[in-house]
């Protein structure tokens, strides 16, 4: 069931270092690891800054729903969209939603990457609505709620997709510095004046470590 879910890597929970992402609760993701949340048909959202293992804690949760013979499927939001437009063209529009609103765990990675125009953004919104309070979508995204607005090119259309999304759902929100640049500065490839200014949609400055 897990080769089917087209995930881009497998990562699990246990693989994710929590000490390094003082942001998450990890009470909150046991929790979840429980799946009591796919059984409710409630969403996972998470959000925060580029490197910060929102795909990895999506992966990891989907992997445990497929593990517990639930059907999955990883797409990345732009892949789900551009499937939708084409379906549309080619009307088969009904039966493209109806074989993305199948799978029980359904994870839409990279929300906010792109933005959307209003037609595309319906199409999306059709989506969540078919899969509202039937089954469990787990999203992540780069963009604060206040900024999705922007995101689908319509703030009509947005308010209504988080409307549904939001209704029974566990909002993450990571904050801190991206792992993959902790990484490469532990390699020595990164030094702290060659970093970039971190990307960050919370109100909040990234936390920064003092270790060095
Ligand atoms: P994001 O989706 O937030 O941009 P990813 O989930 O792709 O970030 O994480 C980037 C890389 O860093 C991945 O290889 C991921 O497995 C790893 N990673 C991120 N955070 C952690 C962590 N706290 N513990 C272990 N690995 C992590
Ligand atoms: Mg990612």
């Amino acid at each position: 069931m897990i080769k089917q879910a087209r995930l881009p890597w497998i990562k699990t929970l246990e693989q994710f270092d929590f000490s390094f992402q003082p942001s998450l609760d990890p009470k909150v993701i046991r929790e979840l690891s429980g799946l009591g949340f796919v059984g409710r048909n409630e969403n996972v959202i998470l959000l925060g800054p580029p490197g910060v293992g929102k795909t990895h804690l999506a992966v990891a949760l989907g992997v445990k729903a497929a593990e517990a013979g639930h059907r999955l499927l990883f797409l990345t939001l732009d892949r789900l969209v551009s499937a939708l437009v084409k379906a549309r063209q080619e009307n088969r529009l009904d039966r493209q939603l109806q074989q993305f609103t199948y799978p029980k765990v359904l994870v839409l990675d990279e929300i906010g990457y792109l933005p959307m125009t209003r037609e595309e953004a319906s199409l999306f919104f059709r989506l969540i609505n078919r899969r509202y309070e039937r089954a469990t979508t787990i999203l992540t995204s780069n963009k604060s709620f206040m900024d999705w607005g922007e995101v689908f090119g319509d703030q009509v259309i947005a308010t209504a997709i988080l409307d549904r999304l939001l209704h029974h759902s566990t909002t993450l929100n990571i904050k801190g510095e991206s792992y993959r640049l902790k990484e490469k500065r532990k390699a020595g490839l990164v030094t702290e004046t060659t970093l970039p200014k971190e990307d960050t949609h919370n109100d909040q400055p990234p936390i920064m470590d003092n270790e060095q």
